[in-house]
């Protein structure tokens, strides 16, 4: 994936020098407009990334928007609203683990908000899920989504509860597909042209998950989480055992919810 891309007229991406297993070649990092710029997830706090993202903006960055407050797509903000005077749109840091407490947001868009400029609109689109703070931001005039970690190129996202609901993940992911949108365009990897193709997928990945889920604990019932997940990640390396049981507590949350099982002991049973 290449470092510096144009992607539309006033849309460009870099790519943060973050690469790993969580985040793939590295988080996205969106630049929109030619003469008063607005940045889309500077990513974690690298110096030489702030300091490439504004030398490529090339013109004053006016907006700092954030997707949302996971250490791989906020810290790198309050630096560079010091450097530029940007003002910081977002919502806040909820509390809890993995969460960058340093992102304090000048505006808080609500739903359906929009940031416009002389040269293009960008829509806030509330979107819990994979995080209770996350908003993907609509171009209007391109009617491409950028989501952040929402959707992501090539593989499925944590939902790391208590902050992540994958009911809620669920329920945005139906949102955006009725948006229709000509193109998602991830935090993670390259730009997605089927919207609807790829979140049919990824709902009926989850729902597939969730089946397994219930095989397994009506096959093994009184189970602790931890029990499950050699019975539901079959196909999943051991050594991200760790990750599967967030995701699997994620999945037996929304199973709760919906009234179809229930815990004595943190051990489970269907209903
Ligand atoms: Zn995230």
């Amino acid at each position: 994936m290449p470092a510096f891309s144009e992607l539309a007229t006033g849309v460009r991406r870099i790519v943060a020098p973050n690469p790993s297993m969580m985040t793939g070649p590295g988080t996205n990092t969106y630049l929109f407009g030619a003469d008063d710029i607005a940045v889309l997830d500077p990513g974690p706090a690298i110096d030489s990334h702030l300091d490439d993202i504004v030398d490529k903006a090339g013109a004053p960055i006016r907006w700092i928007l954030v997707t949302h407050t996971h250490p791989d797509h906020s810290p790198g903000a309050a630096a560079l609203a010091r450097a530029t005077g940007a003002e910081l749109l977002g919502i806040p840091a909820p509390d809890g683990q993995h969460q960058d407490k340093s992102f304090v947001p000048t505006r808080i868009p609500a739903d359906g908000d929009v940031l416009q400029t002389g040269e293009f609109g960008l829509e806030a689109v509330h979107t819990p899920g994979h995080a209770s703070n996350h908003v993907c931001y609509r171009h209007t005039a391109l009617h491409w989504l950028f989501t952040g970690d929402h959707v992501i190129d090539g593989s499925t996202v944590v939902i790391d509860p208590p902050d992540g609901n994958m009911q809620h993940y669920i329920e945005s992911l139906r949102r955006v597909k009725d948006l229709q949108c000509n193109a998602l365009v991830p935090g993670h990897g390259e730009l997605i042209e089927d919207p609807e193709r790829i979140i049919d997928w990824i709902i009926e990945h989850r729902m597939q998950r969730e089946a397994k889920l219930v095989a397994a604990i009506e096959a093994n019932p009184n189970l602790t989480t931890h029990e499950l997940v050699p019975h539901v990640y079959k196909d999943v390396d051991p050594k991200l055992y760790g990750w599967a049981e967030r995701s699997l507590l994620a999945h037996v949350l929304k199973l709760e919810a919906d009234g179809c099982a229930a815990r004595r002991d943190e051990r489970w049973a269907l209903i």
